[in-house]
């Protein structure tokens, strides 16, 4: 949140420096099941960000000593390739990585249902091709996408978008110059069908009004990023549920309406 020069608004007359109005996302589209190795995959495009997700597991841990008897060891990596911001970025895995990597878990580990699965590891792999601000609610969106495809069992999808302070106002999914220029930025992620929420950061200075404020627009943020994800699913899935039904089985991404 670095101060920017008064001249340069990020709103004017009601539109942002992109053409969204305060409260409009950012074009979402989520691809199911790009990469054929993995077990499961998905694809994010949101706004400029472009982020791919590989999930592999339930499978055996290394280094071995990390398995947990009684329920799946899960990991999560989310790396940022140097070519995927506007000033080239160092290789060498950043403390921001490291916080982004953890703080993805937490907000995912409580949807997995890990006790199925003791002494296997699930391991998530979050590249982030383009940045443009949000990248973290963009990998989590799409790892809990990855991790149906997998096949994984989850109590619910897990769905993030943030909302922020920029000019004096709360505005909806922050890009990179509203995070760099504006006030403040808060991150949510939320399991939709209980509402819980497993990710609440702000990084800024709000007042318990605005917080309240940028709170519930994140929300609604998330309710709208959640249609996408189910239409994702649906697409991919929507041929195999009619024909599993007709089985009385199901798969991974039909689960979570
Ligand atoms: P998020 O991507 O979740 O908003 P940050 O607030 O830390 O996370 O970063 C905001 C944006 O700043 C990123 O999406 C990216 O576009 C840009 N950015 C982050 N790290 C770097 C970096 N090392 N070099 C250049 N740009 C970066």
């Amino acid at each position: 949140m670095a101060k920017k020069a008064a001249s340069e608004k990020l709103i004017r007359k009601g539109v942002r420096t992109d053409g969204r109005k305060p409260t409009e996302l950012r074009n979402i589209r989520i691809d199911v099941g790009p990469l054929e190795r993995a077990d499961g995959s998905a694809y994010i495009e949101w706004g400029k960000n472009k982020i791919l997700v590989a999930v592999y597991g339930p499978r055996e841990v290394h280094p071995r000593h990390l398995a947990r008897p009684d329920r799946a060891f899960f990991r999560c990596r989310y790396h940022m390739a140097p070519f995927s911001t506007a000033e080239r970025k160092r290789p060498a895995p950043s403390r921001r990585e490291i916080e982004l990597s953890k703080v993805t878990r937490v907000a995912l580990e409580p949807a997995i249902i890990t006790e199925l699965f003791p002494r296997t590891g699930i391991d998530v792999f979050i590249e982030v091709l383009q940045s443009d601000g949000g990248t973290r609610c963009a990998g989590i969106t799409a790892s809990s996408i990855a991790l149906a495809d997998a096949g994984v069992p989850m109590r619910d999808l897990v769905v993030a978008c943030a909302a922020g302070k920029i000019d004096g106002q709360i505005v909806l999914d922050l890009n990179e110059i509203e995070d760099q220029d504006g006030e403040a930025d808060v991150p949510v992620a939320i399991m939709p069908r209980t509402g819980g929420i497993s990710l609440l950061q702000m990084d800024g200075i709000l007042s318990p009004a605005e917080f309240k404020e940028a709170l519930a627009l994140a929300l609604d943020g998330c309710k709208q990023v959640y249609e996408r994800q189910k239409d994702a699913l649906k697409g991919a899935y929507g041929q195999a549920d009619t024909s599993m039904d007709e089985e009385g089985d199901s798969v991974g991404g039909d689960t979570h309406e």
